[in-house]
């Protein structure tokens, strides 16, 4: 059993203060961090979404352009066979021709048909998008002013973190290597809490009750006590002394 001293004991709540402070800034460092990628990726989602819609547009528009000139096409060829009509000699040339030109005038009516169609569905395409577009617009402002926000906010906090980090190096070298080890181990796998408090019998990291004779030890405070079910280094402190610990 390792030997300590009550002010070992002072060094290790201390070095927790510090641990404690460094982890809830961590973890608050990383949730806006993520608030900030999820800004970003639905930035992203919606810039997607407004791409496939611009797709769309230009496909409508090159289908009407080219639906709009072949119906020129049609309508010149029409033209053209019309006088080439008063030209030929044989009744039988005259019918070939004619039927030629009755067959341009329905595909070119067909066609007119369909580009009215094609028009309009090209207009509605260009208002979504315009649309979308501005949404998209206006999104971007309001994520880049909430991700600015939000960096704001964490700047203070990496400040701190950086103080606290240091600190927590400062104490650590008060202690023993051992003892230092031990609580960086321990720390390590119980969520930033190595050393907590006893009080009321029980351990304040997991709330075992500890059995009395433990309990005497950790009062004496002469060697290092964990807790049989969490592991933690505990410490006893009177009531009205500060705690350190899951209250
Ligand atoms: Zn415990």
């Amino acid at each position: 059993m390792q030997e300590i001293t009550r002010e070992d004991i002072g060094i290790l709540v201390q070095l927790q203060k510090a641990e404690t402070e460094t982890v809830r800034i961590e973890s608050f460092l990383k949730k806006i961090d993520k608030e900030k990628s999820s800004l970003e990726k639905k930035l992203a989602k919606f810039e997607t979404a407004l791409k496939v819609k611009k797709d769309a547009l230009e496909r409508a528009a090159t289908l009407c352009r080219e639906t709009e000139a072949e119906v020129q096409m049609l309508g010149d060829r029409v033209v053209k066979s019309n006088e080439s009509l008063r030209l030929v000699k044989t009744n039988k040339e005259y019918q070939a021709l004619q039927r030629e030109v009755d067959d341009n005038r329905k595909r070119k009516e067909t066609l007119e048909t369909s580009l009215i169609q094609f028009l309009e569905d090209e207009e509605a395409k260009q208002a979504l998008v315009t649309e979308k577009a501005s949404e998209f617009a206006q999104l971007t402002e309001k994520i880049r002013a909430d991700q600015e926000e939000i960096d704001k906010k964490g700047e203070n906090d990496r400040e701190l973190l950086a103080q606290y980090r240091q600190q927590r190096e400062e104490i650590g070298v008060k202690l023993d290597g051992t003892l230092y080890r031990k609580f960086n181990e321990i720390s390590d796998t119980s969520g930033g809490l190595a050393v907590v408090q006893v009080r009321d019998h029980l351990c304040r990291g997991c709330f075992m009750s500890i059995p009395p004779q433990l309990y005497i030890e950790v009062q004496r405070a002469n060697t290092l006590i964990m807790c049989p079910q969490c592991n933690r280094i505990l410490y006893y402190a009177e009531p009205e002394e500060d705690t350190v610990g899951a209250d």
